[in-house]
């Protein structure tokens, strides 16, 4: 960034700075209209970069400094990948963007009448005045309204969430090596995953290869392979959204690696000792994962909008929402619809091409008025999801992938989308060692642990939400 672009672009209004609220390039000497973003994540990030050769300034606020690489979570969660593999500081990705700038802040509210985006408190409660505003602050874990189940049973959203994890599979595993009482050992060795998605089918098939192989000779008094690993789905079959002949599949290939499938299960109780199915079967456990909702991250109640029951804001065909064409909102907090009026999933790609779209729109907005806005249309290339070592399946309409070449399509994707060589060679390097030897790398346990004290290793959620 030049000194000028640092100098110039910086300002935010503090309720204690004493700009007028109106004025706002008082104190800037700089004329170009200001795009502020809210979310570095894939829709947020590729709305910067499409702007960097747009006359404006960009200014990339996130309450994380990294942007990270969600569907890779799963593998830091289960001793795959190290965090630091799937998530790179936000600062590096636009360093040499000098339109843009990277602010570290929470967004609480949106001032739409005098064109602020409000920080947080404890960030000063600054307000970051903007001419175009891209809301794409992504989605969080939905409990149904049962908020009580998350301390039980994480989701995986974060870095901390996929530490927060790793931390809870292998703690039971070592706790189970010290445990005389056969029952409580049963409890500690049972892993129980809810929701059959993609998230939900990768992790449970990760923790079984963790158990049967990884693990496998590790200890002395536990045999990690006579681990249960359950998938409880409330639906009739894993992976709703992929063809019914690719779910059959998964479901052998997850048998097969010794996962018990729950089907048309329906969790109605979470607590300490387990899970329970259909107000009656108690699964005693110790380690729960939550797999199974999401929630949009609350843009409609910053905008004053309607929402619909996942949160997600009702955006235009151009992405903006009605009345505010300055606003735009994309990615997993968005409700787009396609040609035939189905809403998009909220996919990596979704936010990604919408990014490009809002940025490209800025940036001809921007250059001459009055230009037509384009619509939005998604390109759909297809799907992947990853079952195990050598087990994945790919949906690209006509052509299906399953197995060894559904994998290896999966590999190719996930390494060429991570960002940065750093992380894709090192990403690639560690899958091709564990493909080899069955080893997971980062079987670390971080933070505090309280040994012999047996599960629940509660944690503390709001310690966790405020990380
Ligand atoms: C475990 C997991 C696995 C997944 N696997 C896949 C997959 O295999 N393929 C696929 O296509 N999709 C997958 N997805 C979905 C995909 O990751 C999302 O659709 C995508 O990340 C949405 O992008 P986004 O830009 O809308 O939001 P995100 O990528 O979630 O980014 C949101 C950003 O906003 C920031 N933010 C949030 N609130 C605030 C605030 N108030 N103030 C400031 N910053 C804020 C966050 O820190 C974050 O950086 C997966 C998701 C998860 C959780």
């Amino acid at each position: 960034m030049t000194d000028f672009a640092m100098q110039t672009s910086f300002h935010v209004h503090s309720p204690t700075c004493g700009c007028p609220a109106e004025a706002r390039a008082s104190g800037e000497t700089d004329k170009r209209p200001r795009v502020v973003i809210v979310g570095a994540g894939f829709g947020g990030l590729s709305a910067a970069r499409a702007l960097a050769k747009a006359n404006v300034r960009v200014t990339l606020v996130d309450r994380r400094n990294h942007h990270l690489f969600q569907p890779l979570l799963y593998q830091v969660a289960t001793a795959g990948l190290s965090p630091s593999q799937i998530a790179t500081p936000i600062r590096t990705i636009l360093r040499r963007q000098e339109n843009a700038e990277v602010l570290l802040g929470t967004v609480t509210g949106v001032d739409t009448e005098r064109q602020h985006a409000v920080l947080a408190s404890e960030h000063g409660g600054h307000r970051i005045n903007y001419d175009y505003l891209v809301l794409a602050t992504g989605a969080r874990h939905s409990y149904f309204g049962r908020d009580e189940w998350e301390e039980f049973a994480p989701g995986l959203k974060s870095l901390e969430d996929a530490i927060e994890l790793r931390k809870r599979i292998l703690l039971a595993f070592e706790r189970a090596e010290l445990e005389q009482d056969e029952e409580a050992r049963r409890r500690l060795l049972t892993f129980v995953v809810i929701g059959a998605g993609p998230t939900g089918v990768e992790m449970a098939g990760a923790i079984a290869e963790l158990a049967r192989r990884a693990l496998a000779s590790d200890f002395r008094s536990i045999d990690p392979r006579a681990a249960r690993v359950l998938l409880v789905e409330a639906g009739p079959r894993t992976l709703a959204t992929f063809p019914e002949e690719l779910s059959a599949y998964t479901e052998k290939a997850l048998t097969c690696l010794g996962v018990e499938l729950m089907l048309t299960s329906k969790v109605t109780g979470i607590d300490a000792h387990g899970v329970t199915l259909d107000g009656a079967r108690m699964i005693p456990s110790a380690c729960v994962v939550w797999a199974a909702g999401v929630a949009a991250s609350p843009v409609a109640k910053w905008l004053n909008v309607e929402a619909d029951r996942a949160g997600r804001v009702s955006v235009q065909w151009d992405l903006s929402i009605p009345s505010h064409p300055d606003i735009f909102v994309i990615g997993d907090c968005a409700l787009a619809k396609d040609k035939k009026s189905r809403p998009l999933p909220g996919l990596a790609p979704v936010a990604k091409q919408q990014g490009e779209h809002v940025g490209r729109l800025i940036s001809k907005i921007t250059r001459w008025r009055g230009v037509p806005r384009p619509v939005f249309r998604y390109k759909d290339y297809g799907a992947l999801a990853t079952i195990g070592r050598k087990i994945a399946i790919a949906d690209f309409g006509k052509i299906k992938l399953r197995g060894l070449l559904g994998w290896l399509m999966w590999c190719l994707a996930h390494v060429y989308f991570l960002i940065g060589f750093r992380n894709r060679f090192s990403v690639a390097i560690d899958w091709a060692w564990s493909y080899l030897t069955f080893e997971r790398g980062a079987r670390l346990i971080t933070g505090s642990v309280e040994a012999a004290q047996p599960a629940p290793i509660a944690g503390n959620v709001a310690e966790r939400r405020a990380a």
